[in-house]
């Protein structure tokens, strides 16, 4: 229920409150993207928006892994787990819909889908029942891409494979600049925290100021403060926001793991398209490890069978496609809150926390603001 008494409301620190105070006195306009959907949650849980004056939008990019893993990569793992292997992956990974229906509903059609909260679940569910070929649907950006190589690099079972699903950043960034009208952009804090922060001044050399943040309402601000005063200043580099977590060099010993096992590769990204350089695939050491390829012989009928169910399928239109690049919001969606919510989402931007839709739902429909 809306509760319209601000008595209610913590008020604003006082940090955040001159980081305000320096963007409302600016009449700089500034159109900026950020691409990370922790950012997203920040922004509409403590109804930033709101607080922002006109001159300022902050709009959403693709940040949001499971919003992004296409649906012929959830068609593959539902294929897989009905040719018989035991498809592991994160919960929220379990209810994106593929081309005809998700992994959540093929568990409750019989399959053996599995949540897990990591890859190490994966991997002891592996060693422990020998008997079952255990699949972990790996999705995510540079932060989880580590841990994924450190499983490998740790050699696991035979009855182990991974289903990759892996995206970089920067390279679908630099798309957006080119494709989406922004000015600026906030780069993702715990990418870089993996990454650096040098693989996002290609985009301050084409002439877009980027700072990188991290995840409290006051780096949000913050970062906003300093794109303003780049903008004013006339220059486009990349801040480092988020320093107490974030240094240049990123983080060498995740890189070079990361190196070790996976390839840059093209990839395609749900409502983008195919991305040149913005994939990791294992490497042709890993192989044997590539469930795509070592179980292509067994699940090629099942996928053949989900691809002639989805065109039959009566699909709800999702503009999940828009607002990932940043052309739409999630209230212009026709189902948004209707025929799509947290609880039954119609497309992949209403699953996560880290969705725009799903964020605006719970969040800011009402446009207001968490502080008095
Ligand atoms: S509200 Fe649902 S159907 Fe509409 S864009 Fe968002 S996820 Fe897609």
């Amino acid at each position: 229920m809306k509760n319209e008494d601000s008595s209610l409301k913590p008020s604003m620190p006082e940090i955040e409150k001159k980081l305000l105070e320096r963007i409302q006195k600016s009449g700089t306009s500034l159109r900026i993207m950020h691409v990370c959907g922790t950012h997203e949650r920040t922004i509409a849980k403590y109804g930033l928006r709101s607080v922002l004056p006109e001159n300022i939008e902050v709009i959403s990019g693709p940040g949001c892994p499971v919003c992004v893993t296409p649906e012929k990569d959830v068609d593959i793992a539902i294929a897989l787990a009905k040719s018989g292997a035991t498809v592991v992956t994160f919960g929220d990974m379990m209810r994106v819909p593929g081309s005809a229906e998700s992994l959540l509903d093929a568990k409750a059609e019989g399959t053996d889908v599995r949540m897990v909260y990591s890859i190490d679940d994966a991997v002891a569910l592996a060693n422990k029942k020998p008997e079952l070929e255990v699949v972990f649907f790996g999705i995510g950006f540079e932060t989880t891409v580590p841990a994924n190589a450190a499983a490998l690099l740790r050699n696991p079972p035979e009855n182990f494979s991974l289903l990759a699903s892996q995206k970089q950043t920067p390279p679908a960034i630099e798309l957006l600049a080119s494709d989406t009208v922004v000015d600026a952009f906030i780069a993702p804090g715990h990418v870089a925290t993996i990454i650096g922060t040098k693989p996002f001044e290609h985009l301050a050399e084409k002439g877009f100021p980027v700072v990188v943040s991290g995840f409290e309402a006051r780096d949000i601000l913050l970062g906003i403060n300093l794109l303003l005063t780049q903008t004013e200043q006339g220059v486009a580099r990349v801040d480092n926001g988020y320093p107490r977590a974030v240094k240049p060099e990123g983080n060498p010993i995740a890189l070079k793991m990361m190196n070790e096992v996976f390839e840059t590769s093209e990839s395609e990204w749900r409502g983008i398209g195919n991305i040149e350089n913005s994939g990791l695939v294992l490497r042709q050491e890993y192989e044997e490890k590539d469930a795509s390829k070592k179980y292509e012989d067994f699940y090629s009928a099942s996928l053949a069978e989900i691809k002639a169910k989805a065109e039959k399928k009566d699909k709800k239109r999702c503009i999940c496609a828009a607002i990932l690049t940043g052309k739409a919001k999630p209230s212009q969606c026709p189902n948004f809150g209707k025929d799509c919510t947290p609880k039954n989402p119609a497309g992949p931007c209403m699953v996560s926390q880290e969705g725009m839709c799903y964020n605006w739902f719970r969040y800011s429909r009402e446009g207001g603001s968490r502080f008095a």
